[in-house]
């Protein structure tokens, strides 16, 4: 019903170089490919290489973060209207590793994900439970609060266009994915709750899509599940000829699409 969303986080890897000869194979590679949304997140120092490398083809780019501020005495920090004139049509927000290894609280993502739905740049807005939140029954407690803080003062029509990412952070980096039926049930419950709080439509249209070693071999498994909608993609997006077999893996594996697309250029 979704059309598979697929995007590739390339965390801190490569440099601008690097990025732009991936970005040139890859989107030969994919240029005939219909019925996937495709997006890479390359390192801020590449977007705007990376996004010129890819004009007018079928892929779109993402940042990985952003700060909440327009501008300002932010030492380090890269807006959402600066990312947005670069390129990136898309912005990772509040992935396991900014909330883990720096801090960032559901009140931080919930402030990047207004800047970035006000610079018009599209979230993928990262949830998840960890190992010991997972053990101790909490996972769709936690899943409850993330979303629901994250996405504080939404409208239910900015909802429709979100991508939700859930990545139990137990999965990330670690080569141990979750079942199709772990990974089913937390989407079906994060739509449980768009329902609830943001009305049908929102539900309907919000892609909620799967990270956590995702790899060639197991998503497709993944994404046959009703409420699975696509992947965010880690360590496996850094090689192009693997990104690519994922894409493909991915093509049409929802049947005929039914919601409009978020990158307008499936
Ligand atoms: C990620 O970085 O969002 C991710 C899911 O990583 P990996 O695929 O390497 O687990």
């Amino acid at each position: 019903m979704r059309t598979p969303f697929i995007a590739g986080n390339w965390k801190m890897f490569k440099t601008v170089h690097e990025a732009v000869v991936y970005a040139k194979e890859f989107r030969s590679l994919v240029k005939d490919v219909t019925g996937v949304e495709i997006v890479v997140a390359p390192p801020f120092l590449a977007v705007h290489a990376v996004a010129e490398a890819l004009r007018n083809s079928n892929v779109a780019v993402a940042a990985q973060d952003l700060y909440w501020e327009r501008e300002g005495a932010f030492t380090g920090a890269v807006s959402a209207p600066m990312i947005k004139e670069a390129g990136a049509e898309f912005v990772i927000i509040g992935h396991s590793e900014r909330r883990r290894l720096f801090g960032e609280t559901d009140q931080a993502v919930n402030r990047k994900l207004l800047a970035a739905l006000a610079a018009n740049v599209g979230p993928i807005v990262c949830v998840g439970e960890t190992l010991e939140e997972r053990e101790a029954g909490q996972t769709l407690a936690v899943l409850d609060r993330q979303v629901r803080a994250g996405l504080d003062g939404l409208t239910a029509e900015t909802v429709a266009d979100l991508v939700v990412a859930y990545e139990p952070v137990w999965a990330i980096g670690t080569g141990k994915v979750a079942t199709a039926a772990q990974a089913q049930e937390a989407h079906a419950h994060i739509r449980g709750r768009l329902r609830q709080w943001f009305g049908a439509h929102a539900a309907d249209h919000c892609h909620i899509v799967y990270g956590g070693s995702v790899k060639p071999d197991n998503i497709a498994e993944l994404i046959q599940e009703p409420d699975v909608d696509g992947a965010l993609v880690g360590g496996a997006s850094l090689d192009v000829k693997g990104f690519w077999n994922i894409v493909m893996k991915s093509q049409h594996a929802q049947g005929p699409q039914g919601t409009p697309g978020k990158t307008g250029k499936s």
